[in-house]
């Protein structure tokens, strides 16, 4: 079974228990609470002490099935749905660490991220520090006792860097310090995330995995790989559960008491889009790097951006991590913003909307929308420019996609 292919595993993942109707797809378990014979299996459930489902903001079979599919394909200790992205983020955080503790990232990080280190766990006493992660040295200065975890994006947005995930590891590992990597952009079937050294994967499934954007979501995959023990928050949860301490104390506390959990409706839609995740995924990166290499020998754009280049500064990092899917975002500059607009206006196919990895191809200015609030300076920091296009490259033909992009550019130039 383990030398089977994504999709393979995807698609004949086992139930934990057989449908009584023989249903070949997981129900929409859209109920709140279930029922038990007698008091003695009641009292077992609420005690842990059996696998029962009790009430589905703790957990649910429909959520549950979608959870064991991610298990069977990335073979992790441990896989926990959430709500959404963030919720995810939230949760991982908020298990991991405690007021005084600190952790480490870039300030390429996505917006609410951001929001959630510098304001909300900010105020209860958590600090950020902030490095260049594509580079280990500097990382490893910023080290002390209180350091919890790297958390890293593997692909920045809008950025596109990509940080060379082994040598953070080479650094994280002697000292104790979790590495945590936000895989959205480069989800299980593209990115073998615990071959690289990342010990927890945080992903908003409302992305990719979703199916392309049909519904929210989050999730938590813990590689087994770190010993929780070096955590001193986690100490006593290691010593009682050893590899599943960080999984257990999320289910038992921080899941069920911040209440984000995934609906079993969603749970239903995140585990059909699993089923066609690594087609979407394969037409996608090729439509990308179509688009790319069309961009670049036309001369029509200043500049273009994509992992999956050879001109980009992280192609090395981009093949070793990702293969020949460095991705599905690629960006590029022309001479102003003006023109930017110009060429998002004239577009007839690409949609001009927020978002990454929905079916189709999707188009946005950066710096007036999601860094819209950020001034000049700051938006130099964050590397994001006025000049600068972002597309998310969809599962569309290719050439129509370069047709549209091609006839846009002409008309703005
Ligand atoms: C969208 C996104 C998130 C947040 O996910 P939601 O499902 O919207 O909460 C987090 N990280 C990255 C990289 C994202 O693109």
């Amino acid at each position: 079974m383990s030398d089977r292919a994504f999709s393979t595993k995807i698609l004949h993942a086992k139930f934990l228990k057989a449908d009584a109707h023989g249903s070949l797809h997981m129900p929409v378990y859209d109920n709140v609470t279930f029922e038990f014979k007698t008091a003695e299996e009641l009292e077992l459930a609420f005690k842990g002490k059996s696998p029962a489902h009790m009430y589905s903001r703790i957990s649910n079979p429909t959520v549950e099935h979608f959870e064991q599919r991610l298990k069977a394909v990335t073979g992790a200790a441990g896989v926990l749905a959430l709500a959404s992205g963030m919720a995810a983020i939230a949760n991982t955080l908020l298990t991991i660490a405690k007021a005084g503790d600190n952790i480490i990232t870039s300030r390429h990080l996505f917006g609410n991220t951001y929001s959630l280190l510098e304001q909300t766990l900010k105020e209860w006493g958590l600090e950020t520090r902030y490095a260049d992660l594509t580079q280990a040295g500097e990382v490893a200065r910023l080290f002390d006792g209180r350091t919890k975890a790297i958390f890293l994006e593997t692909i920045t947005n809008p950025q596109l860097e990509v940080a060379d995930i082994l040598a953070l590891s080479a650094v994280a590992r002697p000292a104790g310090v979790l590495i945590i990597a936000d895989t959205t952009m480069t989800p299980p079937y593209l990115f073998s995330a615990k071959a690289f050294g990342v010990d927890v994967e945080v992903i908003s499934s409302t992305k990719w995995i979703s199916g392309g954007a049909t519904s929210l979501g989050g999730v938590i995959i813990d590689h087994g790989s770190y010993d929780w023990a070096r955590n001193a928050k986690l100490a006593t949860d290691a010593k009682k559960f050893g590899p599943f301490a960080f999984i257990s104390r999320l289910r038992r506390e921080v899941h069920r008491n911040t209440g984000a959990c995934l609906s079993a409706h969603n749970a239903y839609l995140q585990s059909l889009g699993l089923e066609t995740l690594a087609l979407r995924v394969d037409q996608s990166c090729a439509n990308t790097l179509k688009i790319a290499e069309f961009l670049q020998a036309s001369g029509l754009a200043r500049s273009v951006h994509y992992p999956g280049l050879a001109s980009s500064p992280y192609y090395a990092a981009a093949r070793a991590q990702f293969g020949d899917k460095p991705g599905a975002v690629l960006t590029f500059d022309l001479t102003s913003k003006e023109q930017c607009f110009k060429f998002i206006n004239a577009l007839q196919l690409l949609r001009r909307a927020t978002n990454l990895h929905d079916n189709r191809s999707l188009v946005i200015h950066p710096a007036s929308t999601i860094f819209g609030e950020y001034d000049a300076a700051q938006l130099q920091l964050m590397g994001v420019r006025d000049t600068m296009v972002r597309v998310s490259v969809g599962i569309e033909e290719g050439r129509d996609l370069i047709a549209d992009i091609q006839q846009s550019l002409e008309a703005s130039a």
